[in-house]
């Protein structure tokens, strides 16, 4: 059987090194060097524990392990073909795949490229010094202006996941703790992952406003460990771009008021006392976009109800939104009954007190 052409260089365009790395959920493993261009961290390939030996940088797509197991570096293709143990044809393909690309069997469609002819990848760098202009396949002016352009040409929007996590633990003692039920626990799909970049957290799916799963955030179940974080987010992942749970709330009745909570337990908790038209802007701060999201969701809805914690970040946090929401629609601030206060820990009776 003939081979299945793929044009090497528009799945190279169509994905970045980020998005292989986030496919492999390795990006959180990893940390962000050189102003956010560089990461570094352990060796995926020879599954190494040093966290320094695999470095990438993001606006080349290249790679490169130091170690002497591996000593070798390349494009996201080169990459894949590693981690596959395949040849860079077949990791193309796989990427076609898992990316939903629909190039594989097409002609050459990038506008990129002049010669139209289907072009290899470059060759591995095994045991070789790398020249810095390897990692660009190309130096010709359209390739160095597309790299230049990219930021441009994406909003900063959030990209959909192109996989779920599964086998997620959903009878794990913390939801019981939490007081959640099966119910919520399976409403909001949360569960306790055993494997990969949010092992040993409860991870909890967030889904943009048109309910595409976009990311997961990670609560570990109890007090971390010393200098892990109690939540974790994917690295990359635009927090300010999303409200939490908007796209749920989106299907409840209009014409009630919007209530906005700092955590997502909080949203949870909220939802399963009954109060459905809850989001979370996923800390204390209201980012622009969260702002304008929140102003189109509560259109044709009585407005915001401001719920944050009862502590100095969450009055701090408070006031900022207040002001910024109070002069696109109306805002209610409700403040806790005492410091220390959050949504999540208040009865049922203690929250219709406080929002009917
Ligand atoms: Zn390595």
């Amino acid at each position: 059987m003939p081979k299945q052409f793929i044009d090497f260089g528009a799945v190279k365009a169509a994905v970045s090194f980020q998005q292989v790395l986030d496919h492999y959920g390795f990006t959180a493993q990893m940390r962000g060097t050189r102003n956010g261009d560089g990461l570094e961290g352990p060796c995926p390939i020879h599954e190494g524990t040093s966290q320094d030996t695999f470095k990438v940088t993001l606006s080349k797509n290249c790679w490169f392990c130091h170690n002497s197991s591996c000593k070798c570096g390349g494009n996201h293709l080169d990459f894949v073909a590693k981690m596959e143990n395949c040849n860079a044809h077949e990791a193309a393909l796989k990427i076609d795949e898992w990316f939903n690309l629909g190039l594989a069997g097409k002609a050459d469609s990038s506008p990129q490229r002049r010669d139209g002819a289907p072009k290899s990848s470059a060759p591995s760098a095994q045991q070789q010094p790398m020249p810095r202009q390897r990692f660009n396949g190309t130096s010709s002016p359209a390739a160095e202006s597309k790299v230049a352009e990219e930021p441009q040409e994406e909003p900063g929007e959030n990209v959909p996941l192109s996989f779920k996590l599964e086998n997620l633990k959903t009878d794990h003692t913390y939801f019981t703790e939490r007081g959640l039920t099966p119910e919520t626990v399976a409403e909001f799909g949360l569960g306790f992952c055993a494997k990969g970049t949010m092992s040993g957290r409860i991870v909890i799916p967030i889904h943009n406003k048109a309910g595409e799963l976009v990311g997961y955030g990670g609560r570990w179940p109890g007090q971390p460990p010393e200098e892990r974080p109690k939540y974790k987010l994917p690295m990359g992942f635009k927090k300010s771009a999303e409200v939490f749970n908007l796209d749920r709330s989106q299907m409840e009745e209009k014409g009630l008021p919007l209530i906005v909570v700092e955590g997502f337990f909080d949203v949870i908790k909220l939802w399963q006392q009954g109060f459905h038209r809850v989001v979370s802007i996923m800390g204390s701060s209201l980012s622009p976009r969260q702002e304008e999201l929140l102003a189109e969701a509560s259109r044709e809805r009585s407005g915001i109800l401001l719920m944050f914690d009862e502590d100095e970040a969450g009055r701090a946090g408070r006031e900022k939104a207040l002001v910024r929401l109070a002069r696109r629609m109306f805002v209610r601030v409700v403040p806790l009954p005492q410091e220390g206060a959050q949504p999540d820990h208040l009865t049922e009776n203690e929250l219709h007190a406080l929002l009917d």
